[in-house]
């Protein structure tokens, strides 16, 4: 009889036993969308569930580029668990609730189901994002938007190639990155010709597309007027298939239930989607919502890595006394959760940013918090994982502790949709071209003051630093990564718990550089932190 082993994370609710989640959905205005998130939360806590998110691992996705008379049909077949998982998601609409309900909190609410479903597997949110995301955009073509929209918010997932019209619901990827050039997407080279009326045909590669079984694209290319968005589809209106070869899949360092590939573009039919020449703008569209889906998929990652840390150090004992009782393992579980609270809140609020965009102050705070949190909690969440993974010893090791896939999934969110130096720089950029979105960005810091000394102090040089006329772009990261703290305390004080709030300020607004688990406990009562994040079963 084994002795001493934890019991596994299984049979509880995500939803309800995350309390920082919770209390943000209701702040937020998504409290409508509570038996949604809790029906999601106990799903997502099945043993099924979870079995899924290994099991679509396991067997990653296989590309077959020809059937058997050598036609090509470059499709990308899946575990049957792979496509649970998308149903689930679809199924609760991830992929298009504020869509479908335009009411105030929809993306908050959003956010906070994105944050379940993700802790049980993360690559299959790939797609469910993008497909969120290319609605916003599409709307700059609005008969476009008219004509796919409707497939594209639908709670049906509808797999496999067919024409768009016969299928009950549509998926969205993007494609942008070229070999030649990822960030400086100015650099494609893939061109797009007028065709026959309105359409484009267009022809290239790109170097990375994800989820390339999706239905249609937004694609970037070279028009006579310059850089371009295109609207290219899988299959064609008559049932053929347009001219999208897959190459190969990438053999992925995580990730690995999601496709991502080299693809061809062969005169492939596309439309165009807003200006001509302002590709980049459109496109940008989506970008802002697959970043948001970075800082979520971020905090879910970490959300997940202390759920698992904690409760394994509830139930494992060394030298005669729970892990959950040795005053240094406290120390560290609490200021893992201390991290994962403040990331919550951070993506809570932007994502309700998103619900408000329409009144200008949240307009601007948006523009540039969502690139402060994207660069700064995309960052974090690799060290909290590494950390977490850490408390359950070498189990944490082992494939079957659920750690090695989120360790081998942090990097992505900070590499894709505009990598950490990039955000940083488009940190400068909107301080500089956007003023109005730095002075929203320091008034909502500046709502924190008045009750924590250390944090004034911290928000007095912050000031200083901002107020400077040229900020470096050597300095970008130091100068995003106090940015970053200071709205995440600000956030804290005002809305989270106090002695999480207190264990912030008190370890991390010096900026100096530290590990986990080096709190000063003066004062802080480290178990009760460790016990609001503890997950019970
Ligand atoms: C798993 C996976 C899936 C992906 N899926 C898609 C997809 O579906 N569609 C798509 O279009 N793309 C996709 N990408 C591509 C991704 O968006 C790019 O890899 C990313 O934007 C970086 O571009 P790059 O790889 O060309 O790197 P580069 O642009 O060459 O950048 C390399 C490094 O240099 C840094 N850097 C760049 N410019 C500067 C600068 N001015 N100053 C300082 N540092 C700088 C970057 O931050 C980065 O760290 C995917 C990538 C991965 C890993």
């Amino acid at each position: 009889m084994t002795t001493n082993q934890p019991p596994p994370l299984q049979g509880y609710n995500l939803f309800d036993a995350d309390a920082p989640l919770r209390e943000a959905v209701e702040r937020e205005g998504g409290a409508w969308a509570f038996d949604m998130l809790s029906e999601l939360g106990a799903l997502a806590g099945t043993e099924e569930a979870i079995d899924w998110g290994f099991q679509a691992n396991a067997n990653p996705p296989r590309l077959r580029t020809h059937n058997r008379f050598g036609d090509r049909v470059d499709e990308v077949e899946f575990h049957p668990a792979w496509h649970r998982l998308m149903e689930v998601a679809i199924g609760h609409g991830l992929h298009a609730l504020p869509w479908r309900e335009p009411r105030p909190g929809a993306h908050a609410a959003r956010a906070a189901a994105f944050h379940v479903w993700s802790q049980v597997e993360g690559g299959h949110g790939c797609p469910v994002s993008m497909t969120y995301a290319a609605v916003p955009a599409l709307h700059q073509q609005p008969e476009l938007a008219a004509q796919w929209q409707p497939r594209m918010t639908t709670l049906d997932y509808d797999f496999g190639l067919r024409p768009p019209a016969t299928k009950k619901g549509v998926l969205f990827g993007m494609a942008m990155t070229e070999r030649q050039g990822g960030s400086d997407v100015r650099a494609n080279t893939t061109r797009a010709e007028p065709a026959d009326g309105d359409a484009y045909r267009i022809t290239g590669a790109k170097w990375f597309c994800s989820a390339p079984m999706c239905d249609a694209f937004l694609v970037l290319a070279q028009a006579p007027g310059g850089l371009s968005s295109f609207l290219m589809p899988r299959v064609l209106d008559d049932g053929t298939r347009n001219g999208f070869h897959i190459q190969r899949l990438k053999d992925k360092l995580g990730n690995r239930s999601n496709a991502s590939s080299e693809v061809e573009f062969d005169r492939a039919w596309a439309l165009m989607v807003g200006e001509e020449g302002r590709g980049i703008r459109t496109i940008l569209e989506m970008v802002n919502h697959t970043r948001l889906d970075c800082v979520i998929g971020s905090a879910s990652l970490m959300r997940q890595a202390v759920a698992q840390a904690t409760h394994h150090a509830a139930n494992r004992s060394a030298f005669g006394r729970l892990l959950s009782e040795q005053p240094l393992m406290v120390n560290v579980l609490a200021d893992l959760a201390v991290e994962s609270e403040a990331t919550t809140l951070l993506m809570m609020r932007i994502a309700s940013a998103f619900d408000r965009a329409t009144d200008p102050h949240e307009a601007a705070f948006k523009r540039l918090a969502l690139a402060v949190a994207k660069y700064w909690t995309c960052k974090r969440a690799i060290a909290v994982v590494a950390e977490a993974l850490e408390c359950l010893g070498g189990n944490g090791y082992v494939e079957e502790s659920i750690l090695p896939r989120l360790y081998r999934e942090a990097p992505l969110n900070s590499i894709w949709e505009g990598s950490g130096n990039v955000n940083a720089l488009d940190v400068l950029r909107a301080m500089s071209r956007e003023p109005e979105s730095l002075a929203a960005f320091r008034a909502e810091i500046a709502k924190g003051r008045g009750q924590d000394r250390r944090f004034d102090d911290a928000v007095t040089q912050l000031d200083r630093l901002l107020d400077r006329k040229e900020i470096s772009e050597s300095s970008a990261r130091s100068i995003v990564e106090k940015m970053a703290i200071a709205i995440e305390a600000s956030l804290l004080i005002r809305y989270g718990d106090s002695n999480v709030a207190d264990a912030f300020c008190a370890s991390r607004l010096d900026g100096g550089s530290r590990m986990f688990g080096t709190l000063d406990e003066e004062g802080l009562r480290l178990s009760e932190i460790v016990e609001r994040h503890r997950p019970y079963i």
